[in-house]
């Protein structure tokens, strides 16, 4: 059903939007009729009440046609909304996981800062308690639906002689006084998606917006990212599958010497290469996604997966401009927008390098 949505819906606007850096709200709005903006959440909670392999599954089909109607999926599920479901009161739950699931409201995450960003431990920005309020202040920086979500989760220091400990988590409702997106950032790919700055100040919330326990912010938000990795080596995969299809494709018709390309061993070595990586990043991607599904820890199979995927995704549609020759470099053809939209998948929700920590610190851990 995505498979056929997204080929029907989003791959004849796919360039237009990116040219146009053009957020598809239309298309958000029917993800969310069809069930698709809250496939990890309980029947009773508006969800659809399926695990992360399908959520999994769903992000990759979304993203082999436009990965940027898969990060902004992502974000929205699995950062705001699950941050909200897993941390939140009931009262909250009720409040923002129904509208977040049907698409009535869409969901942003705000971890990242201008100062803080592989060091998210390292924020600025601050919520003092004041009577029955909480006053925010400062920047955060690259959130991803930051110009048009309705509810946002955000990540602020709530005492700074704790460090890590002394972060908090809130929610906080679009049109909030004393809140206000900033730039929205002209980017190399994902250009239909949004990232945006969010600014606050003197922004005044209910203490009830606290999200989660006093002093959990980051280990709770380090709890989302183990669930958030899952759908960056989705949104990876299926740039990757959607790289590789035009690559296998292409090579097939186009000829040169008297013969098609995918004649030649040295095209036909890069398309062996780039499916068996796919298949070994689909392996991990699912494994992890089959461990949250069962309830367990997935710190380390999320980042393995997510760095791996990511990785190849980035490699695959690497080899997608060059099977496609001068035509790669070319709009009219669709592996230079993979070649632009991959890059991300190393750089968001930790990078390449932060993963390599994250995997080696729990190996270290554990032996
Ligand atoms: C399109 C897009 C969407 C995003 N969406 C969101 C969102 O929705 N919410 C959100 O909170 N954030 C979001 N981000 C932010 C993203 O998570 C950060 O950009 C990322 O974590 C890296 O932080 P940074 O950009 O500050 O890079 P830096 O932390 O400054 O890193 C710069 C370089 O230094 C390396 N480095 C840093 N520390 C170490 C270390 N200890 N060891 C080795 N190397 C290191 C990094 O790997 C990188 O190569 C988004 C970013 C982009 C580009």
């Amino acid at each position: 059903m995505v498979r056929d949505f997204a080929e029907r819906e989003i791959a004849p606007h796919v360039m237009e939007w990116d040219e146009a850096s053009r957020f598809p709200m239309e298309i958000v709005k029917e993800l969310g009729r069809l069930g698709l903006l809250g496939i990890i959440f309980p029947v009773e909670y508006g969800g659809a009440g399926m695990g992360y392999i399908e959520y999994a599954t769903a992000i990759e089909e979304l993203s082999r046609v436009d990965g940027s109607v898969g990060i902004i999926v992502a974000a929205h599920t699995s950062l705001c909304s699950n941050h909200i479901f897993v941390a939140g009161s009931e009262t909250q739950k009720k409040k923002y996981i129904p509208k977040l699931a049907t698409g009535e409201f869409l969901g942003a995450w705000g971890l990242t800062e201008p100062n803080s960003g592989s060091d998210a431990g390292g924020a600025r920005c601050s919520a003092v308690r004041k009577g029955d309020r909480w006053v925010l202040n400062g920047t955060k920086t690259f959130i991803t639906n930051g110009t048009y979500a309705d509810v946002y989760v955000v990540v602020a220091v709530t005492d700074k002689t704790s460090g890590t400990h002394g972060l908090s988590a809130f929610i906080v409702d679009k049109g909030t006084k004393g809140f206000r997106p900033g730039k929205k950032e002209n980017k190399l790919g994902l250009r239909a998606s949004d990232t945006a700055e969010l600014i606050f100040e003197d922004c005044e919330i209910p203490l009830t917006n606290l999200c989660g326990k006093e002093g959990d912010g980051f280990i709770d938000a380090m709890r989302i990212l183990d669930g958030g990795r899952i759908s960056i080596a989705s949104l990876g995969l299926g740039m990757a599958q959607g790289a590789f299809e035009a690559a296998l494709k292409y090579s097939q018709q186009r000829k040169q010497f008297g013969k098609a390309i995918s004649e030649f061993q040295a095209i036909q070595w890069k398309l062996a290469d780039m499916a068996t990586e796919i298949d070994a990043a689909r392996l991990l991607t699912h494994r992890a996604a089959w461990l949250k599904d069962n309830h367990m820890k997935t710190t380390l199979e999320s980042s393995m997966a997510k760095l791996y995927t990511s990785e190849v995704a980035v490699r695959t549609a690497n080899e997608a401009v060059q099977i496609f020759g001068g035509y790669g470099f070319i709009k009219d053809y669709p592996a230079e927008k993979f070649y632009r939209d991959v890059k991300l998948c190393t750089i968001g929700e930790g990078t390449s390098e932060i993963q390599r920590l994250v995997i080696s610190r729990q190996l270290l851990k554990n032996s």
